[in-house]
């Protein structure tokens, strides 16, 4: 018999958490988790799940608009936000509740409280405490503001999703993933959406092509974007409504201010000095590449290490330290490369693999292929927008090395070419692959000349 109550115990019950623990007790392990908030973590509560839920409310504004070309006579179409609220709030409770059984269904101990570390095989969760030969913190991050006079009157990502009443104006600062959907799911609820963002031009990191058509087409649906601009103080007036000064002296009305401006693990009151965890530079929980900290009885996955911040990546790390440690022969390290992702904006973004530019950085000589195009859908509708589509293939191999896009179910298309790409698919691939007709996926294996030759 151990000389400890459970074989893992772990902190948080997110997207990388329960992956570990189910995964870990599905193996034969004794493991308890930790969650303060809950079930699901950021993902399901406060970030992809309610999320997406609220871009589809968002998509029916451009619904009901299109529709009318296609012979619909629409009235009544009103909105209400809180039932939209409420619905997502039942939903949500509903997957707590499905994290829960498959948690407690797996044979997992779950403990609710806030955990703290007070040794390297101790953790206290309010006047308990429990003793693991291993620890995984699995704590994710935090909503960052930085400091500014008036800061008190912005939120963030974690209390957009609760809001009592829908704002007529919205101010989004930023210029990343929560930034450019929150705009859109704004302005698509109907608010007068503005954007502030401190650089050049938005999505830094994302393709050139992708930032340069993201900011035409979110223009053109009538956001105002303010690029090379951040906010200097804010102030509440006298009827409730933000002022919003800008460090170059102009100033926004605007009744609900949403600060999108990244994310910081998740370390306060968890007890580090106790242990022999140390963090990297940037503040990050530092790990090996098997997730193992510092100290070796504890390890770390998701969020709160420096890693890319996507529920799939906490969910395979999970996974791969799970084996690692209690299934070692079916054990294989997570692939970083060519993650594929989307920004749930309308229209999405879906990006995988290299940008031109990191392409270029890297050596290659590249044929790039690129598409601007009406979907079918936008024509009786009368919409002027467009799709973008973008293919970065190695010369010398034929490999596709980048596909991005912007478009209608960006995030649906792009996931089943990364396999292909995963698989290694060359651009030759690509040509000897038929479409199916009439999509807009089926551009991907249509473009036949490049654009552009290095
Ligand atoms: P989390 O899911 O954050 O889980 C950490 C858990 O630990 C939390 O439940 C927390 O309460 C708990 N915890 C923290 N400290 C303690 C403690 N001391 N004791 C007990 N419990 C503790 N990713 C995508 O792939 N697709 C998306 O569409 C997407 N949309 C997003 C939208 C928003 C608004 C946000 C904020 C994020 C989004 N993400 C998305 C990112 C994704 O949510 C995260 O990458 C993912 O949740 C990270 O998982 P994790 O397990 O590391 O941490
Ligand atoms: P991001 O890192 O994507 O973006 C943060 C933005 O805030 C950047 O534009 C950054 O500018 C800007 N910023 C940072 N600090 C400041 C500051 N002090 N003042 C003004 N602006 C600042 O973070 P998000 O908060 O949007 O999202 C966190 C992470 O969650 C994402 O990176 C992503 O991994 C994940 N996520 C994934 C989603 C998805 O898969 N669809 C959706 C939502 C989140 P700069 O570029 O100049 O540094």
């Amino acid at each position: 018999m151990s000389q400890y109550d459970f074989d893992l115990f772990v902190i948080g019950a997110g997207s990388g958490g329960v992956r570990a623990s189910r995964m870990a007790a599905g193996f034969g392990a004794r493991v308890a988790v930790a969650e303060e908030l809950y079930l699901g973590g950021t993902c399901v509560n406060v970030g992809c799940v309610p999320k997406k839920l609220f871009a589809y409310a968002a998509h029916f504004a451009e619904d009901f608009s299109d529709a009318q070309g296609y012979g619909w006579n629409l009235s009544g179409t009103g909105f209400d936000w809180k039932r939209l609220v409420e619905n997502k709030n039942t939903e949500i409770t509903r997957l707590n509740g499905i994290y829960h059984n498959l948690l407690t269904s797996a044979g997992v101990t779950l403990v609710h409280g806030r955990a703290q570390l007070l040794d390297s095989h101790t953790v206290a969760v309010g006047d308990k405490r429990f003793s693991a030969e291993r620890i995984l913190i699995a704590t994710g991050g935090w909503p960052f503001i930085p400091a500014f006079p008036g800061r008190e009157h912005v939120i963030s990502s974690n209390e957009v999703f609760f809001l009592d009443e829908l704002p007529r104006r919205c101010l989004v600062v930023g210029g990343g993933y929560i930034a450019i959907e929150f705009a859109s799911i704004f302005h698509g609820l109907g608010c007068d959406t503005s954007l502030v963002y401190r650089g050049e031009q938005f999505l830094r990191g994302f393709d050139q092509g992708v930032r340069d058509h993201m900011v035409v087409t979110l223009q053109n649906k009538g956001l105002n974007l303010q690029f090379n601009a951040d906010v200097a103080q804010v102030d509440k007036q006298a009827d409730g409504s933000l002022r919003v000064t800008l460090k170059n002296g102009d100033t926004l009305e605007t009744d609900l201010v949403l600060y999108a401006t990244g994310r910081r693990p998740k370390l306060d009151g968890l007890g580090l000095e106790n242990t022999d965890v140390s963090l990297d530079d940037k503040g990050f929980i530092r790990v090996d590449d098997d997730y193992q900290t510092t100290d070796p009885a504890i390890f770390a996955v998701g969020d709160v290490t420096n890693t890319i911040q996507l529920t799939p990546v906490a969910l395979a790390e999970g996974m791969a330290l799970a084996r690692r440690l209690y299934r070692p022969e079916e054990y294989r390290p997570v692939d970083y490369a060519d993650i594929a992702t989307a920004v749930f904006c309308i229209p999405n973004i879906a990006t995988l693999g290299l940008t031109e530019e990191q392409a270029r950085a890297q050596g290659h000589k590249l044929d790039i292929y690129e598409s601007r195009f009406r979907p079918m859908r936008n024509t009786l509708a009368g919409n002027q927008e467009q799709s973008f589509m973008k293919l970065l293939v190695d010369q010398q191999s034929d490999r596709v090395l980048g596909i991005h896009m912007i478009g209608p179910d960006a995030g649906e298309i792009i996931q089943g070419l990364a396999v292909a790409v995963k698989a290694g698919a060359t651009k030759a691939v690509f040509d000897a692959t038929l479409g199916i007709h009439p999509t807009a996926a089926e551009e991907f294996v249509t473009m036949r000349t490049p654009t552009r030759k290095d």
